[in-house]
């Protein structure tokens, strides 16, 4: 099978250094293996998303001399496709209505690693009472769903522990990142999913999906989060320093560098595109583990 991966931004806001770490890993991982890149943007939630920033996005990546394959996806545009995908689960009965407000599950549920942990107060509603806001949940089964990550091993997870039935159509009618990134996962045949370790955790709901909904499961590489030279998580704030797009080089080298491959500088290119000839070389995925740290502070 041919590889097929992507890069999947949300564009809430610019990208930014963070950002940038996780589209070069998944741009060398599927160019060094003469596969397919496509990009797609997530853009579901209007209530945080920027539409210019989608511009914005796409013209920095274009700058960094990114090149996607086939055309890019827009999430916003395939709204019918999630309902489906909704209904497909609703047939085997696996969701139900829930009306709880956040105030009731501040109240009521327990905080667990991953926020909230869903109570279960809703799950043998059959109906909901006339025109009341809902959102829908599934149910999520008592045991362990586990997976092999290329970078991370392996990774378990009890989903009834961990957080309890979520959500897949918050009571606003925004589709959740869950059922949207699996739906569009499957459909653009993504084959490997290389993506923030922040999302690690996200990935055995995102398997329970596509076992319900019958749909293949990619192989998954989370990328270490960047440290400082100290070995410090960076901030949100620092990690979202916006890129200079006149710094191209610079910072692809940086995060290059920062992925723990073979040290380069800017000045060792004369242009962006013989950076990517020769990353694309010389990239392996293996090198990137543990911690990942970033000479400079930023
Ligand atoms: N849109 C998600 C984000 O920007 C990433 C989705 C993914 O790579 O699965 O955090
Ligand atoms: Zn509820």
């Amino acid at each position: 099978m041919s590889y097929r991966g992507r890069f999947a931004p949300s564009p809430t806001g610019r990208l930014h250094f963070g950002s940038l770490l996780t589209a070069t890993a998944s741009y060398l991982e599927a160019r060094s293996q003469g596969g397919t890149w496509l990009l797609r943007i997530e853009d579901l939630d209007t209530t945080r998303i920027h539409p210019e920033t989608t511009q914005a996005i796409i013209r920095t990546l274009a700058l960094h001399g990114f090149v996607w394959d086939e055309n890019i996806l827009h999430q916003s545009r395939r709204l019918a496709l999630y309902q489906q995908a909704l209904q497909a689960l609703n047939h085997r009965h696996l969701t139900y209505p829930c009306t709880c407000s956040r105030s009731t599950l501040q109240q009521q549920a327990r905080t667990g690693a991953h926020g909230l942990i869903y109570p279960g107060t809703c799950r043998h509603r059959q109906a909901v009472p006339d025109g009341r806001r809902h959102a829908i949940r599934i149910r999520v089964p008592d045991r362990d769903i586990c997976f092999t990550d290329q970078v991370q091993g392996l990774f378990c997870q009890n989903p009834a522990l961990a957080l309890g039935d979520f959500v897949l159509r918050r009571a606003d009618g925004i589709f959740a990142y869950q059922l949207a990134v699996v739906v569009d996962d499957a459909a653009q045949g993504i084959t490997h999913v290389v993506r923030g370790a922040d999302l690690l955790d996200n990935t055995p709901r995102q398997y329970y999906l596509q076992e319900q909904l019958g749909l293949a499961q990619p192989q998954y590489a989370h990328i270490p989060q960047a440290c400082n030279a100290q070995g410090q998580k960076l901030s949100k704030q620092t990690l979202a320093v916006a890129l200079e797009s006149n710094q191209a080089l610079a910072s692809l080298c940086r995060v290059w560098n920062a992925l723990n491959q073979p040290p380069l500088q800017a000045g060792d290119f004369s242009s962006v595109r013989e950076f990517w000839d020769h990353a694309i070389r010389h990239w392996a995925l293996k090198r990137v583990a543990g911690t990942l740290r970033l000479a400079q502070a930023f």
